[in-house]
């Protein structure tokens, strides 16, 4: 039988009607002959009060019992879930990750999977069970511990579910009905995309990860895993939602898939330091001892043998930032005039494959933000995206713009 993954999140199971519906739908595709791993969130707004509760429990607390007590949620959803598809008359299992067993490191609430043997549900499988409802989220140590794999782990356990079982797809069941071009909340225009490139979903993280955990993608990008994003609250046909694939299956790549876009950056810039060789270590050097995670960096032209040195990263670190650099200067390891930030800019990227095989995409796009008089004040391009940073309250205008420049509303 071929094998279907099916992943539901937590507001597809936030209620017991919704559970109901949800089951509906995998009856639907084991009419068709699949045999199903169902693989479920915790009810929305669960694991939440989870955390919350082992917070006030204990400020340091174990992280062997965080992961006791915030895995549970999944627990329930995937024992009820079970009952209700018996119920249908759907021959249905519960299993939590260590009955599985999905096995995982020892990095207790950020574990990654080690390995998921297939033998045991398989084995059920063969005797006629038709949907293994597996608890997402959870695996086991070595130790034998309960382990959670961070936060919005389900989608890495549903990827890795179909990686391990060869699925035919993953079907990622949420609350959008797809991924789109750009926030719909920004630019009333944003089009839902029909398929999307791991790579472009990965570069558009700042839209999706509120859709796909980010290592999901990642996994499947490896694997090969076809993802398909789509909502649980629409009747679905074939077509429905977006194909997350490789490159390969997307016959005619547009050349910008996405306008991303990221508010809380900031830019810091180091005045006057010394232009000769190791001067960049020695800034980011304590900047990446000190967790801050720079984005771009720009060198400026030496005069006199003195240079400017400009960076972004998130708004929440550059007290972080801060703290290294001085710290650096005082240690005598670092020297700069000054240090000045700018916490309000805001970052826009244009994503896309095609821009591998097409030029002038730079161009045409610093072109539409000069016409909109916006200032462009760092610019950094990768192989499929160009990223600039502006004032943030041109953050709306720009990604509009952009979004109308290179005609995203149209297939
Ligand atoms: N329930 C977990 C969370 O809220 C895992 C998941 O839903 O993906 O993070
Ligand atoms: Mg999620």
């Amino acid at each position: 039988m071929p094998t279907l993954v099916m992943k539901f999140g937590g507001t597809s199971v936030a209620t017991l009607d919704r559970i109901r519906r949800a089951a509906k739908r995998v009856g639907v595709e084991v009419a068709k002959g699949y045999d199903v791993i169902v693989i479920v969130s915790a009810m929305a707004g669960k694991t939440n009060e989870l955390v919350g509760w082992v917070g006030e429990t204990s400020p340091f607390y174990d992280a062997r019992e965080y992961d006791a007590v915030v895995s549970s949620g999944e627990n329930v959803t995937a024992g009820l879930m079970a009952l209700i598809l018996q119920e249908m008359d759907v021959p249905a299992r519960s299993w939590q990750g260590w009955q599985v067993p999905l096995k995982t490191n020892s990095a207790h609430s950020q574990a990654r999977i080690e390995e998921i043997p297939t033998e045991n549900i398989n084995t059920k499988f063969a005797e006629g069970m038709k949907v293994a409802v597996v608890a997402g989220f959870q695996g086991i140590s070595p130790e034998g511990r309960i382990t959670t794999l961070g936060r919005g782990g389900s989608d890495t356990t549903a990827v890795a579910f179909a990686a391990a079982f060869d699925a035919e797809r993953c079907d990622i069941y949420t609350d959008v009905d797809g991924v789109y071009t750009t926030d719909p909340r920004v630019s009333p225009k944003a089009r839902k995309l029909e398929k999307i490139a791991f790579e472009e979903m990965l570069e558009l993280a700042s839209l999706g990860a509120k859709v796909l955990q980010t290592r999901s993608v990642e996994l499947a990008m490896r694997y090969g895993v076809k993802l398909r994003v789509l909502s649980s609250f629409e009747e679905n046909d074939e077509t429905a939602g977006t194909l997350v694939c490789a490159e390969e299956d997307i016959m005619e790549s547009n050349v910008v898939s996405g306008i991303a876009f990221s508010r809380d950056e900031s830019k810091m810039t180091l005045i006057s330091v010394k232009d000769k060789p190791g001067i960049a270590a020695a800034i980011f050097g304590p900047l990446s001892d000190a967790g801050v995670n720079v984005d771009m960096i720009i060198q400026n032209i030496a005069e006199e043998g003195l240079t400017d040195m400009t960076f972004s990263c998130p708004t929440d670190q550059v007290k972080r930032a801060e703290k290294a650099l001085n710290g650096a200067k005082e240690a005598g390891v670092l020297e700069f005039e000054e240090l000045v930030a700018d916490t309000e800019v805001a970052k826009v990227s244009a994503v896309g494959i095609g821009m591998r095989s097409q030029s002038g995409v730079a161009a045409k796009m610093f072109k539409t933000l000069s016409d909109e008089g916006i200032n462009i004040k760092v610019i950094a391009t990768s192989e499929i995206k160009i990223s600039v940073l502006i004032d943030r309250k041109y953050m709306e205008l720009a990604v509009q713009a952009l979004h109308d420049a290179f005609e995203l509303e149209k297939a």
